[in-house]
């Protein structure tokens, strides 16, 4: 998961996400993006890298259905964004019924409790 709290090595991400731009990770060496919770690069080991904004574009991996106490549901979902990396991440504005595999989805953010946007993706 998307660790919520602010840390060093979070700030710049949620920097973004407060400004409405979904960061993911670049290793200078190889080209590949990286998930913005991926510390090192998976190719080289680096952790010397860079910030780029993604698309927000994405489609869904797969999900879980979570009943939430007292009604409703959430879905807790991992995506493919158009540039490579996967994310976890709330999925909104599905119903159960209609998830699938593959359908496209784009980035939102919603503000959480401790004051950071967080990614979240709609159909
Ligand atoms: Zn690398």
């Amino acid at each position: 998961m998307i660790s919520v709290a602010r840390n060093e090595a979070s700030a710049e991400f949620f920097d973004g996400t407060a400004r409405g731009e979904l960061l993911v990770r670049r290793c200078p060496r190889c080209s590949p993006l990286i998930a913005p919770n991926v510390p090192q690069c998976p190719a080289c080991g680096s952790t010397e890298l860079t910030w780029v904004p993604a698309s927000g574009r994405a489609t869904l991996v797969t999900w879980t259905v979570v009943p939430v106490p007292g009604g409703g549901h959430v879905v807790a979902g991992i995506v493919e964004l158009a540039e490579g990396p996967w994310l976890h991440a709330r999925i909104r504005g599905v119903a159960p019924e209609d998830l699938a595999e593959g359908i496209a989805l784009g980035v939102g953010f919603e503000r959480h409790e401790d004051g950071e946007a967080v990614p979240v993706f709609h159909a």
